[in-house]
């Protein structure tokens, strides 16, 4: 099957969150199953083309915008250490800037930059005469591949057979923009633009509503998420729109790629292990603390934190435990994230009132990553929701003990430890409150200081959350949506 993934994101050439490593994961897999992606996303200024291999196709993208024409060129290479084939969209007015949105605020022109993309997708298509059985797009970032498929390209012999599959990483976000610059830009014209119709959400655009209705199915990343959406706690007001297509929504639980995540091959920690030397492990924490500068802690659980600062990962519950739990000496905390001023603001405020409890690192650090997910003991998940959710998958391949709350994905991988039982593979608490997640921290101390330890990690390691299975979904489903073609 030809599958072209239109992204924003793609690791590790490009990457804020999850959704980079699905992409990539996704057309790494399918290669190996037989079958034909290509990746294409933005060359933004901070990927290194030419450190990386990647050359000039000499075609010219004559994109059209609106009633005008724009150009861009193409430049081809392969996903590193992979066979995988990624183009990068060269337009240096879009994308010859730092940051992918844009930060701390967005891009003011991020609408037009999206449906440059979205545009320019086509056009790349024809370009390579690459015909796409399935055009799969990511997030709302690149959702009007699938209006723009079904309304102009249909019609076009080179797509008459493509299907157009949508899939949603974080239905939080979803672009919504003024009207009038996005229906010039995609050429669709105002006159299409009116309450109700499937590109308008409350007077303005939702590049994610216009994504859901015009795809021939809509994926999500888990199968808790997948019901979650569909009401309205969940649905970012969406709910109704996601009820409507509800006959063709499908949860597909991500997964991760074990040749890249694997404690017994990581090159990026310094000491290798896997189930059966889990000794080196707590060598591993011994020296990541040593190189933190915290002495004689080593007895204590380290507990880890790699994520987003963002409410949607419960960071405020734990900002409500953790200086209770430093202060008393019940654990080591080590935080790799980035995100809102003012949660970057109170861990630095921890670094420096607790520096011999805590190791905070504030930036987006994928070697120092690796290194914590396998440095660490628990891993704190405490989300107000998550479509997925990759790093409990990652956590648990290091024989690190996901502590989650509840919800989507994380519903769907972590089980609780049950001692009697010696079953579980992490620690889950279900209402979003501090006490709660106090609890589940403390039952995880229990079992810290108990023989059981090695054995929840054991059942950690275990689990198989490799994308080859997930992969195989997206095709079943890619398969489902030809036949509405
Ligand atoms: P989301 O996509 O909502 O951020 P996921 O759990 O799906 O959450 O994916 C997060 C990904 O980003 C994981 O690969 C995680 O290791 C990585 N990550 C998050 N924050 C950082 C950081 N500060 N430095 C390095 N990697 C990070």
């Amino acid at each position: 099957m030809n599958i072209l993934s239109v992204a924003f994101e793609v690791a590790p050439l490009a990457k804020s969150g999850g959704l980079a490593d699905v992409v990539a994961s996704l057309a790494i897999e399918w290669k190996k199953q037989g079958h034909t992606p290509i990746i294409l996303i933005p060359k933004f200024y901070f990927i290194d083309a030419d450190k990386l291999g990647f050359k000039p196709t000499g075609l010219t993208l004559v994109v059209p915008m609106g009633y005008w024409n724009e150009y861009a060129t193409l430049l081809k290479g392969k996903l590193p250490n992979t066979d995988v084939d990624v183009y990068l969209l060269e337009h240096n007015g879009y994308y010859g800037r730092d940051g992918i949105y844009g930060a701390p605020s967005e891009f003011g022109d991020n609408d037009r930059r999206f449906i440059f993309l979205a545009r320019a997708a086509f056009e790349a298509a024809k370009a390579l005469k690459f015909k796409p059985d399935v055009i799969h797009s990511h997030d709302y970032h690149t959702a009007f591949t699938m209006p723009l498929l079904k309304i102009y390209h249909r019609k076009d012999p080179f797509f008459a057979k493509t299907a157009g599959v949508f899939t949603i990483h974080n239905l939080a976000y979803q672009g919504r923009f003024a009207p009038q610059p996005t229906m010039e830009y995609t050429g669709f014209g105002m006159e299409q633009f009116y309450p109700g119709s499937w590109f308008e959400y409350y007077g303005g655009t939702n590049y994610m509503k216009t994504g859901i209705m015009f795809a021939d199915k809509v994926t999500t990343v888990s199968p808790t998420y997948s019901r979650e959406i569909r009401s309205p706690y969940f649905g970012e007001g969406l709910h109704d729109v996601l009820n409507a297509r509800g006959g063709d929504l499908v949860g597909i639980l991500n997964g991760i790629d074990y040749a890249e995540w694997n404690p017994k091959t990581d090159k990026k920690l310094p000491i290798n292990y896997d189930a059966n030397t889990l000794d080196k492990k707590k060598k591993l924490k011994s020296k990541f603390l040593a190189e933190h500068g915290i002495t004689g802690k080593d007895h204590l659980p380290l507990i880890g934190i790699i994520s987003r600062l963002t409410e949607q990962k419960g960071i405020d519950l734990i900002i409500n435990v953790l200086e209770d739990y430093l202060w008393n000496d019940r654990f080591v905390f080590a935080l790799i994230g980035s995100g809102e001023a003012h949660y970057q603001n109170y861990f630095n405020y921890i670094k420096h009132k607790y520096p011999n409890s805590s190791i905070v690192y504030i930036g987006y650090n994928e070697a120092l990553s690796h290194y914590l997910y396998g440095a660490s003991d628990f891993l704190l998940i405490p989300s107000r929701f998550e479509p997925c959710g990759l790093t409990q998958m990652y956590a648990m391949k290091y024989g690190t003990l996901p502590l989650v709350r509840a919800t989507g994905g994380l519903s769907d991988t972590v089980r609780e430890f049950i001692p009697s039982e010696k079953q579980g593979n992490g620690f889950v608490f279900w209402n979003y409150n501090a006490g709660d997640f106090q609890f589940a921290l403390n039952r995880s101390a229990t079992i810290y200081y108990s023989s059981d330890m090695d054995i929840a990690r054991n059942n950690a390691m275990a689990e198989d959350f490799s994308s080859n299975k997930c992969a195989e979904k997206y095709i079943e489903c890619f398969k489902w949506a030809l036949e509405k073609v």
